[in-house]
């Protein structure tokens, strides 16, 4: 009877659902499952649906639970409890500045691959040694400051504009400057325009170092030319963007690109307090056998000095060693200025922001907190923008601008898509194309579109499967497209929440054609190996060459593994296959085998 009467009153239980339910993260499926009053089960087959596999004991993101509790009609409030790093944040900006004084500026450099990056930083590096210093062996710590007629620039070592944005997807907003390399006789060249997006992306003014200037021969007016196509009119040509002509050899105009990185100093009016404990970002740390964890960072703001305690990230301690660029021994280090130091209680990540603290207790208790968050938001994924939760992420207030990067087979599509597309911007939601490129689908672009909140879009293009996963997961969307007015079209309709249920591609697997046989009367068969997922008989096909797809929409006539008919041929496994209606297909081209499938459109 006890028994019969308790599961009464379970489902009664059960069946009242509250209608409005607050919750403070992070929120795990079986949490929300207790005060929905809703089975975890159903609660993990409504995310499945929404393509995101999901355990009762997963943590899922704030703004995924909200949308689950509307599906079962609740309301969702996640309050959002301020961690202690939070709470320093927000003391530090609040902070009274007396003695407000020009700082330097943060430079980075960025540019196609050879257009001397690295040697015109090393020039710069070696020729602005400060007396007394003179000799001395500057160190790579990944960043350094140079100085001439007392003034200063700060020079971040990033190695390209992917680990620029990498460091601005982890909030990391450091470079107050690009100096943009580009090869006098080379001109712009494809990751010259990759530089040009990420810059601007993240709105960090650009000023261009027209570099190898010494070479003979070279036509200045075709880069200028070059660079005012892609809005960087030269000043000498009336534009607004700076062009300085270096050469990393002789030397020549690298006094003059410092003199101008300084003045953007003054006409961004960066200004900083010296005065105030040091708070600013991780550009590298490292674990050392004889020292510990090491760590140069950039001070952003403030006096940072030996014996301070600093927390940065999971990380804190008190300043024992205390080195300028130069690995000199200093006592105290300023704004702008990157330092190496040791004494942390761990290896902080680059992009960490660190605080100078004065109570060590608070620092170490700030430092456990980041652990253990760190340890639950692995588990969480942030939500990206995709054309699924596009229409509810604008409603819900947290999109305004739709930002896209296109990528396509040829310029031509790439200039008729950022026109159409740009079309598109309504009151609501501004369309804002990040970078459009023929080629296809690099790492940067995924990283670019998880710093900025982007989809990507592909026109008869891909990415290899290494920017497939990464894309995965960041849970970055890629569309692919073949037809331009399926891209405007669906555009507009996820914008007005008019997405149907729609037919989405899933991929299967990917196979590499090793060797080509040409079989009377039947045509061309393909030997295949396949590199990942599965190859289908009844999948359908696109075949893609050097990123490019020349053709979807294939099917496979006939599937082999060794002499047999096969419905499937798994990875690491060789086997032979036919195109329907194709014969064209060479050596080292590569299928990709994908089937549609029907998903509702319910989140
Ligand atoms: P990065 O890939 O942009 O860092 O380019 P590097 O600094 O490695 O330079 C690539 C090549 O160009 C090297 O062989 C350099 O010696 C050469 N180089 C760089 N700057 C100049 C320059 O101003 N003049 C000439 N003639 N060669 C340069």
């Amino acid at each position: 009877m006890r028994k019969i009467a308790a599961r009464g009153r379970r489902e009664v239980a059960a069946l009242i659902r509250p209608k409005k339910v607050a919750m403070s993260g992070p929120i795990t499926v079986k949490d929300l499952s207790a005060a929905l009053a809703v089975k975890s089960a159903d609660i993990i087959s409504r995310l499945v649906q929404q393509g995101m596999m999901a355990t009762a004991n997963q943590v899922i993101s704030s703004e995924v639970a909200e949308l689950v509790a509307i599906e079962f009609d609740a309301e969702l409030v996640v309050e959002h409890k301020t961690t202690l790093e939070e709470q320093i944040r927000t003391e530090f900006e609040k902070r009274e500045r007396k003695n407000l004084k020009k700082r330097s500026v943060i430079a980075a450099m960025l540019g196609h691959v050879d257009h001397g990056k690295t040697s015109l930083l090393d020039k710069i590096r070696s020729t602005h040694v400060t007396a007394g210093e003179a000799g001395g062996i500057t160190q790579h710590i990944g960043a350094s400051q140079v100085t001439w007629d007392s003034k200063t620039v700060t020079f971040l070592d990033t190695p390209g504009h992917e680990a620029f944005t990498a460091m601005r997807a982890r909030g990391a907003n450091m470079t107050d400057v690009v100096v943009l390399t580009v090869a006098a006789d080379d001109g712009v060249m494809p990751q010259t325009i990759e530089a040009i997006a990420h810059s601007r992306a993240a709105a960090v003014p650009i000023i261009v170092a027209l570099n190898k200037i010494d070479l003979p021969g070279c036509d200045i007016n075709r880069v200028y030319g070059q660079l005012a196509e892609h809005g960087l009119s030269p000043s000498e040509w009336g534009g607004q963007t700076e062009v300085v002509k270096t050469s990393a050899v002789t030397g020549d105009g690298i006094r003059d690109l410092l003199e101008h990185l300084d003045y953007v100093a003054e006409l961004l009016e960066l200004k900083a307090d010296d005065t105030i404990p040091a708070t600013g970002w991780v550009v590298e740390a490292r674990l050392s056998p004889q020292q510990g964890p090491v760590g140069t960072l950039l001070i952003e703001e403030g006096l940072l000095s030996k014996g301070d305690v600093v927390l940065a990230g999971c990380a804190y301690g008190r300043v024992k060693m205390l080195k300028n660029s130069l690995g000199k021994s200093v006592k105290t280090a300023t704004s702008s200025m990157p330092v190496e130091i040791t004494g942390l209680s761990d290896v902080p990540q680059a992009g960490d922001r660190f605080y100078c603290l004065d109570d060590i207790n608070r620092a170490k208790a700030a430092a456990e907190q980041n652990k253990e968050r760190s340890r639950e938001s692995t588990l969480t994924q942030r939500t990206q923008v995709t054309l699924d939760n596009l229409f509810s992420q604008i409603e819900a207030g947290n999109v305004k601008e739709l930002n896209l990067i296109i990528r396509a087979d040829v310029q031509g599509s790439v200039d008729v898509l950022t026109k159409y597309l740009s079309e598109l911007s309504t009151e609501e939601v501004k369309v804002r194309i990040l970078h459009a490129a023929p080629g296809g689908i690099t790492q940067g672009d995924v990283l670019l579109a998880e710093a900025s909140n982007a989809i990507i879009i592909g026109f008869n293009v891909t990415g290899d499967e290494h920017v497939a996963k990464l894309a995965e997961t960041k849970g970055i969307e890629i569309r692919h497209y073949n037809i331009i007015y399926r891209i405007t079209e669906e555009l507009q309709k996820s914008m007005a929440g008019l997405l149907e249920p729609e037919e989405r591609e899933e991929t299967l697997g990917r196979a590499v054609v090793r060797q080509t046989f040409k079989v009377s009367r039947i045509g061309t068969v393909a030997g295949c190996y396949v590199t990942s997922g599965t190859a289908a008989k009844s999948a359908k096909m696109r075949l893609i060459r050097d990123n490019i797809v020349l053709r979807g929409d294939l099917s496979i006539e006939s599937l082999k593994h060794f002499k047999d008919d096969a419905r499937e041929v798994k990875t690491g496994l060789e086997c032979g296959i036919k195109i329907a209606g194709f014969d064209d297909v060479k050596i080292d081209d590569v299928l990709e085998f994908y089937e549609i499938v029907k998903i509702a459109r319910t989140l």
